[in-house]
């Protein structure tokens, strides 16, 4: 995303402010994480028919049986992988784009999967909308993770698998850490995995409720 500017000059932004404030509420403390929530035009990534709901703290359909994701959650996942700028972030499960966006602020370089194409397209273009210019989106399986770019400092991902995929522990860097919604496809454990030397480690960070990982290391598709 363009650095240096000081939000969209649109009419958005005291909701925009207002979500910020709601957030803070929830426990997020992080201020490049609030500051870059205060700056992504959220309304750009959810369609029309819900636009006017786009700064509510919820999860919205954008398409596709698939969601934005709540924004608390979203805020959550950026404080827990602690981003300070110059890192290469790998994302799985682009959906809106919106979650690729505030990476776009917070990270050096942001590669993206999505398997569903029309996402993609129309994430593609709200990151375009939204200025974003440091973002690659690739359609395809991210449980094989993207490999060419690999190793990535942070590894996101936004959808729901049985286990950790083992082609995204082996394209965590040094010092790279990845969270990950693990469980059945109604509850997850957001489970935060760090490499450290030669140790990989496994925290939690709470329930969530995302959509299936659907490929050859998450769920099944039927
Ligand atoms: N952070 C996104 C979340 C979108 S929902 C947002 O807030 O908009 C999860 C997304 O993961 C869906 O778009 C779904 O199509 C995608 N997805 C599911 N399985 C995938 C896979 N194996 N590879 C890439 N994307 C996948």
């Amino acid at each position: 995303m363009a650095t240096g500017r000081v939000g969209p000059a649109d009419s958005y932004g005291g909701y925009r402010a207002q979500l910020v404030a709601t957030l803070r509420d929830k426990g997020i403390r992080d201020l490049s994480v609030l500051h870059a929530v205060a700056q992504v035009p959220r309304h750009l990534f959810v369609p029309e028919s819900v636009r006017h709901r786009a700064y509510e703290d919820t999860a919205l359909p954008i398409g596709g049986g698939q969601t934005i994701s709540q924004p608390f959650i979203q805020a959550l996942y950026l404080e827990v992988i602690g981003l300070t700028g110059k890192e290469k972030v790998l994302e799985i499960g682009t959906g809106s784009g919106y979650q690729t966006a505030l990476l776009s602020l917070l990270a050096g370089s942001v590669f993206s999967v999505e398997r569903i194409p029309a996402l993609a397209r129309s994430a593609r273009a709200a990151l375009d909308a939204a200025g974003a210019r440091n973002v690659s989106i690739f359609v395809g399986d991210g449980t094989l993770g993207w490999r060419p770019y690999a190793p990535y400092d942070a590894i996101l991902v936004s959808a729901a698998s049985p286990s950790v995929p083992q082609p995204l522990v082996d394209q965590l860097g040094p010092g790279g850490r990845m969270v990950i919604p693990i469980g059945d496809k109604q509850i997850q454990t957001l489970t935060v995995v760090r490499r450290e030397g030669d140790r990989i480690t496994t925290g939690t960070a709470g329930d969530a409720r995302f959509v299936p990982l659907l490929g050859q290391f998450g769920f099944r598709e039927t």
